[in-house]
């Protein structure tokens, strides 16, 4: 009885192992024929016959649909004009159009010229302004050193402004009879400590005495006051282990920075009251846009910018600060950059794109366009081989693409490289007589 129960459960779950697979095989096929047949046979526009509208027009037989501002744009079924967006309206007189709009060519010369179609499509885009820009220290972050105490300084390693200075690093060696007076008195300090905890510590545990545990508080003041001074643990140690004052003490850079300026040389009576160097963190900078009048008059604080550093690089970052006032009839503008790798040196040049106005707009590839001396053309397709010349007026330029203000809606579709399209069938100027003839539609 078990066994049949057993036998019977496996059965149930090889059908139901079945039916998973067919239905998964099926829906899987159905995907396929979905996403594949539109590329592979090109399947018509719904409602278009496989006559081409150049006959159509020629012929004269059949029904047309026409835009009411457009003659151009006719085609033997109903929809819209890709140029205005009206609905075409059905010609009671088609055989008045017995005239060819545009070019015709046949499937397997298009595939033979390798004639390219692309749809106008919203995109946002922007306003590319290219210039320079000067890599500068933020002038909020330079620091100046002085020296703590009277001194001369005997060794200088802060050579050259522009110099990399890593912070710890000794920046000059300085004798100065205050702080090997200083010293000594520190070290008298430490000898006391040491006899104190030696004699105490035989009698009592040290940790519980009030008077040792003042004693090296003290000491741990005094030895922070020599650290306050610039002068390294090492140092300290060093005099602390050899109970001896060091007359030439190292001092040790407190910040990171560029050396911007320098004012100290080697041999110098130095006071605390003097700058020695001036330093800059640069591990921010700022970027000095230089901008045209007529530039400047499209940028805006917060516009994206684009940097190229000297080694390629490019940073993607904000415009901070357009200033109002013109200089030398040029505008300055700024972005402040992160500079943590170091990969901007002050006072070298870098390459700035300024992405101005952006917007929602129309575009189609540069390529696709036609510049005359009338106007820009664009070829429109109208399906099964048929182009037709439309004029376009044309925006801003943005690496491969360009806007289009007027003349296309989003969806029409043009030929790219379409200038041969109007070479081979006819020239430019016959062309746009032809858009231009006038019309006798009903
Ligand atoms: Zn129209
Ligand atoms: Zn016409």
């Amino acid at each position: 009885m078990a066994k049949k129960i057993a036998a019977g459960i496996t059965l149930l779950g090889i059908v139901i192992l079945a039916w998973y697979l067919i239905s998964q095989r099926i829906a899987i096929s159905w995907i396929d024929t979905q996403t594949t047949t539109p590329t592979a046979t090109q399947t018509p526009i719904p409602g278009t016959k496989t006559s081409s509208l150049f006959e159509i027009g020629k012929a004269g037989k059949e029904q047309i649909w026409i835009c009411p501002m457009h003659p151009e744009i006719m085609q033997n079924h109903p929809g819209t004009c890709p140029i205005c967006g009206m609905d075409l309206v059905q010609s009671k007189n088609p055989a008045a159009h017995n005239h060819d709009h545009g070019v015709h060519i046949d499937t397997a010369s298009i595939q033979k010229l390798g004639v390219r179609l692309e749809s106008v499509k919203k995109t946002p885009l922007s306003q590319e302004i290219r210039t320079y820009g000067n890599v500068i220290v933020d002038g909020d972050t330079l620091y100046n050193v002085h020296t703590k105490v009277d001194g001369w300084i005997k060794k200088l390693n802060i050579n050259s402004v522009g110099q990399q200075i890593r912070k710890g690093q000794i920046i000059y060696e300085i004798y100065s009879p205050d702080l090997i007076a200083q010293q000594k008195e520190y070290l008298r300090f430490v000898v006391r400590r040491d006899q104190t905890l030696k004699t105490i510590g035989d009698i009592s545990p040290l940790v519980e005495n009030p008077y040792v545990m003042d004693l090296l508080q003290e000491l741990s003041r005094e030895r922070t006051k020599f650290l306050h001074k610039d002068i390294g643990i090492e140092s300290v140690q060093q005099m602390e282990d050899s109970k001896q004052a060091i007359e030439v003490v190292k001092i040790l850079a407190g910040q990171a920075g560029v050396v911007t300026q320098i004012n100290a040389r080697e041999g110098n009576f130095v006071t605390p009251s003097a700058t020695l160097f001036t330093l800059a963190d640069v591990s921010k900078v700022w970027v000095d846009i230089t901008l045209y009048p007529d530039q400047a008059g499209r940028v805006q604080n917060g516009d994206a910018v684009t940097i190229k550093t000297p080694d390629g690089q490019e940073i993607k970052t904000k415009l901070d600060f357009v200033n109002p006032l013109a200089e030398n009839n040029k505008i300055n503008a700024r972005v402040t950059l992160n500079n943590t790798h170091l990969r901007l040196r002050p006072g070298s040049f870098v390459d700035v794109t300024i992405h101005a106005q952006p917007h929602e707009a129309l575009v189609l590839p540069r390529s696709s366009v036609i510049h005359t001396g009338q106007g820009d053309l664009v070829i429109l397709s109208r399906g099964e081989g048929h182009f037709l010349p439309v004029n376009i007026e044309t925006g801003i330029e943005s690496g491969d693409w360009i806007e289009v203000v007027d003349g296309l809606l989003e969806g029409a579709e043009v030929a790219v490289n379409g200038q041969f399209l109007l070479d081979a069938a006819s020239s430019l100027q016959d062309a746009a007589q032809r858009m231009q003839e006038s019309h006798k539609h009903q």
